[in-house]
């Protein structure tokens, strides 16, 4: 049995490496550098502690969070490896005893934060140990086009050009997409690294998205469903995490809570509930998790929208760590969208604004794709697959079924030929709807003969169709504009009948009423309309078309024909009232807030 081989069993207990684990030991064993990137849980501490263990001199960690690091420490030192850390909350005597220590051998692994390669007494104590590897864990924090930027993990490579003798520098993470991890590389001045990347697919996680629904509701289905399973609740703000916590301890439910405005015991206190199931169901910012090791995590529901896709895939990655199943679910709401810009933008510094609002859009085009979920995620960190359709996440088990829209599709392509793609696409729209607003009538569009032809559907509806034409190259963004689209030569085909078109697009309206009040207001109109016209109330409006109105609060006749079952003559007969009870309803609400 080779010696890596040995210290996995004998030291850790383990009988196999897992894929990759090998080739990173031996490769810093024969003292080549290294980029690992790994899921989270993957398992890269033993990718530097096994080397750490062989070699001679001893191994620096260079670890981003101080409340990891105890942890870290411990966990290593229970196997029989002797390790300390140094970050602020050790004095300079102990720190000192450790260096003494170790320059007799008594430490193999040091942990330290990045800000001690600031100062410059520290950087002088630690130059007289003999270092045989610098490992750099959460390795992304060095570039600033990652989610993490920490500003001191720039004065590592200084740090390592100022040794005497260059150790073997390794490096992990756990997300990098290939920008980042070329920057990584690049900054961490690794020479010619070896690379390795995991796939980051965890199959046993099925992901689900579920737009605009009741939360609240949604959160008691799911844990009345899974009593006594463990269960991770993530909020975006701590004020969500403290409404929440409340409302489900108010009904009985065994719920911790996490977020960085706690104080340290209460922290510790509720997280250790939830690790040794005293308590299932952990709510919590996404300060809650780190370094987490709970095996046993059945659910991870995201009652807010996440910031951006690297810390979604890391925090649904702390479920099923046993290998079970773990149902992730998201709540989606459009709503949530400008308040998580609002956060970027009122607490990131100027110069990340327009990267972390660029995640964020990433993260609403994950939310919002009708493609397989998965598939996009591994996508977006760079690894394609030949597979299209995963069969576990809730666009690939989307009951609807994938239908036929080349009907559809060929009355868009038309109306797009007759007006000789010289209209961005809400005029396109109001065409085939059969709208007549002045950029209608001054250029005779109602003229066409594709006007009106699509009187029938939501604006929406046929929104969605022109979306999935353009991610299907059935037609082209017009270079340089995002409204403007152009046929090509796979449209022709569509035309011509010579291609089909599938999607899975929901036609039906959303039937979940966002504001009853205004429902109600809007139901009695309908009836005082009923009983003046003498006509039955669904034939003045169907209930479908009145909670979009309560729902999407038009404010112009413009907006009112956007609405489903809205057409002219609705428009004309009741459209000032309606306008007149949204609005006054809309008054009151914002007198009210
Ligand atoms: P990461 O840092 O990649 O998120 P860790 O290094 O914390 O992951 O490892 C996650 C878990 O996997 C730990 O409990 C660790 O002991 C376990 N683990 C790592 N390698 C193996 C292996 N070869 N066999 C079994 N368990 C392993
Ligand atoms: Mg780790
Ligand atoms: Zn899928």
């Amino acid at each position: 049995m080779d010696n890596t081989l040995r210290v996995l069993k004998k030291v850790f207990g383990f009988s196999s490496f897992r894929k990759g684990q090998r080739e990173i030991i031996e490769t810093i064993l024969s003292g080549k550098d290294v980029f690992a990137v790994m899921p989270t849980g993957g398992g890269k501490s033993i990718c530097y502690q096994i080397p750490a263990i062989l070699m001679g001199g001893v191994t620096l960690v260079i670890s981003p969070l101080i409340s990891l690091m105890k942890d870290q420490v411990d966990s290593i030192k229970d196997v029989g490896i002797n390790a300390a850390f140094i970050n602020s909350t050790i004095d300079k005597n102990k720190i000192i005893e450790i260096i003494e220590d170790s320059l007799i051998g008594k430490y193999k692994l040091i942990y330290i934060s990045p800000e001690r390669l600031e100062m410059e007494y520290f950087v002088k104590l630690i130059r007289s140990l003999n270092i045989s590897q610098i490992a750099v864990d959460e390795a992304h924090c060095v570039s600033q086009w990652g989610h993490d930027f920490r500003k001191s993990y720039r004065f590592i490579l200084p740090f390592v050009n100022s040794l005497a003798k260059r150790p073997v520098i390794t490096a992990f993470t756990a997300t990098a997409t290939e920008e980042v991890r070329n920057d990584s590389v690049k900054l961490l001045g690794l020479i010619n690294p070896y690379l390795h990347i995991s796939s980051f697919n965890r199959d046993n996680l099925s992901i689900n998205i579920h737009k605009e629904v009741d939360k609240l509701e949604f959160v008691k289905d799911v844990i009345r469903d899974r009593e006594e399973e463990s269960g991770i609740i993530y909020c975006s703000r701590r004020k969500d995490v403290d409404g929440l916590y409340s409302y489900l301890k108010e009904r009985g439910y065994n719920v911790a809570k996490y977020h960085s405005g706690l104080k340290d015991e209460e922290k510790e206190a509720f997280q250790d509930d939830f690790l040794f199931d005293r308590k299932e169901i952990m709510i919590a910012t996404n300060a809650f998790g780190m370094g987490i090791d709970k095996s046993n995590v059945r659910y991870v529901i995201h009652f807010s929208l996440p910031k951006n896709i690297e810390n979604y895939y890391q925090e649904i990655g702390r479920g099923g760590r046993d290998g079970e199943k773990c149902d992730c679910h998201l709540l989606y709401s459009r709503e949530d969208i400008p308040s998580m810009e609002y956060m970027i933008n009122t607490s990131t510094l100027l110069n990340r604004r327009e990267i972390e609002l660029r995640k964020l859009q990433a993260m609403v085009d994950f939310c919002e794709t009708q493609n397989c979920y998965r598939q996009f995620i591994l996508n977006y960190f760079g690894e394609g697959t030949v597979k299209q359709y995963c069969n576990n996440c809730s666009n690939c088990l989307n009951s609807d079924e994938l239908r036929d829209i080349t009907v559809e599709a060929q009355k868009i392509l038309s109306c797009l030929y007759r007006t000789k793609e010289r209209y961005g696409i809400s005029v396109i729209v109001d065409i085939l709807r059969g709208f007549s607003g002045p950029k209608i009538i001054d250029n005779k569009l109602n003229e066409l003969s594709t006007y009106g032809i699509m009187q029938e559907y939501s604006s929406k509806f046929i929104k969605d169709v022109i979306q999935t034409l353009i991610e299907e190259g059935y037609v082209d963004r017009k270079e340089g504009t995002y409204s403007m689209i152009r046929l090509n030569s796979k449209s022709i085909n569509i035309l011509k009948g010579k291609e089909k078109v599938m999607a899975r697009l929901k036609d039906s309206v959303d039937d979940t009423v966002l504001d009853q009040e205004l429902f109600k207001k809007l139901r009695i109109l309908r009836r005082d309309l009923s009983q003046s016209e003498k006509v039955k109330p669904y034939i003045i409006f169907s209930d479908s078309t009145l909670i979009q109105i309560a729902n999407l609060r038009p404010k112009s006749r413009e907006e009112l024909m956007n609405i489903r079952g809205v057409g002219e003559k609705k428009i004309e007969k009741y459209g000032d009232r309606v306008l007149r009870v949204v609005h006054n309803h809309t008054l009151i609400k914002s007198k009210v807030n």
